[in-house]
């Protein structure tokens, strides 16, 4: 497999894309192989030679929470579960706010507004989101992204446009094969079809998906052929963290290594797309969460999640300074030892 994987990594950085059958022949590699380290290191290169040495920072803001009409059977916001999701309506235009400036001066670089619900509809509601992205965009700190669900409307796309929106993110979830096991409400299609609205008005796009809802390694390659035909601009790589309350509560959390291998199979998929390290990067990667980055990632999201917390901005800051990445995010704060405690060091028996 070593040569192969070196023959493909080759392949790539000279231009050529790999298909679905080449895809699934590096899924193969199991966890425990000493391959794995093979791919990682020909997704890392793969990575240096199309993305550099920078990565792309994001935070959002659950500007809409819960009580969702759709049944997306990980999400603790569908009012189908009873997983205990704070709902509340649209946020005020000084929460917002008081959000943006924490994530811009965090060192974020785009930030994003992300509702609960089916999707957008003409009406005053829209109106005020409108209004509440105009105001974050004439304050001029990044980047303003939208995560609003289901544009049903090129016009609705155009005033998205028009107001400031950035980027929009609107996963795909899954592969196509799998959809209708993870949600019933809507279909596959009809969040391509919001995508490619979104891209008729200029609005550059979001989307990837969630990995270890039950997809086999076959439907993980699927989702990554269908992402690389949309020519989506960011791709965020999130790892389910199954909430307490969801039809996926009980389905075991993807190990470490194979959000690593995941991480490298879609580099070497989609050579020169935006890897974003997303959700579950703290619980599923663990102590290797610095390792995504040289397994083929290029950005990740920074704070908390929508209805998890995240790491902290300085720890994030540490680990891309440390790991010889750039970022908008800085340096991190010079490191100062303290003297432990003496009871502390009581209990270490010191
Ligand atoms: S549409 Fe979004 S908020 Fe609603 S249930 Fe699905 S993932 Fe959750």
């Amino acid at each position: 497999m070593r040569d192969t994987i070196r023959r493909f990594e080759e392949r790539v950085i000279a231009g050529d894309l790999l298909g679905y059958q080449e895809g699934c022949q590096l899924a193969t590699i199991g966890e425990d192989s000493p391959d794995l380290l093979d791919l990682i290191s020909s997704a890392n290169r793969v990575r240096l030679h199309f993305k550099g040495n920078r990565v792309d920072t994001c935070s959002i803001v659950n500007a809409k929470s819960g009580s969702c009409s759709e049944d997306c059977s990980f999400c603790a916001q569908s009012a189908h579960h009873a997983a205990g999701a704070q709902s509340y309506p649209l946020l005020d235009g000084d929460a917002i706010a008081r959000a943006a400036d924490e994530a811009f001066d965090a060192g974020a670089e785009a930030f994003g507004l992300v509702a609960a619900w089916k999707g957008l509809r003409e009406g005053p509601e829209l109106e005020t989101l409108l209004d509440r992205i105009r105001e974050l965009v004439a304050k001029n700190k990044g980047h303003v992204d939208g995560s609003l669900g289901h544009v049903p409307s090129e016009s609705i796309a155009h005033r998205l446009k028009e107001a400031g929106v950035h980027t929009y993110n609107h996963n795909l979830e899954t592969a196509p094969s799998h959809f209708g096991n993870i949600c019933t409400t809507h279909t596959f299609q009809d969040r391509v079809e919001t995508i490619r609205r979104l891209q008729a008005a200029g609005i550059r796009i979001c989307s990837g998906g969630i990995f270890g809802m039950g997809e086999n390694w076959e439907q993980r390659v699927e989702l990554a052929v269908h992402l690389r035909e949309l020519k989506v601009d960011v791709l965020p790589m999130n790892f389910l963290n199954p909430i307490a309350g969801t039809p996926l509560e009980h389905v075991a959390p993807l190990t470490p290594r194979e959000c690593l291998k995941t991480i490298a199979l879609y580099r070497m998929l989609l050579p020169t797309a935006n890897l974003m390290v997303a959700g579950g990067r703290e619980v599923n990667l663990r102590d290797l969460q610095s390792w995504a980055f040289h397994a083929g990632a290029n950005a990740c999201m920074v704070g908390n999640y929508l209805t998890t917390p995240g790491r902290s901005a300085g720890e994030d800051r540490r680990m891309l300074t440390d790991l010889g990445l750039t970022s908008s995010m800085g340096e991190p704060a010079p490191l100062v030892a303290t003297a432990p405690s003496p009871l502390r060091m009581i209990a270490a028996g010191a």
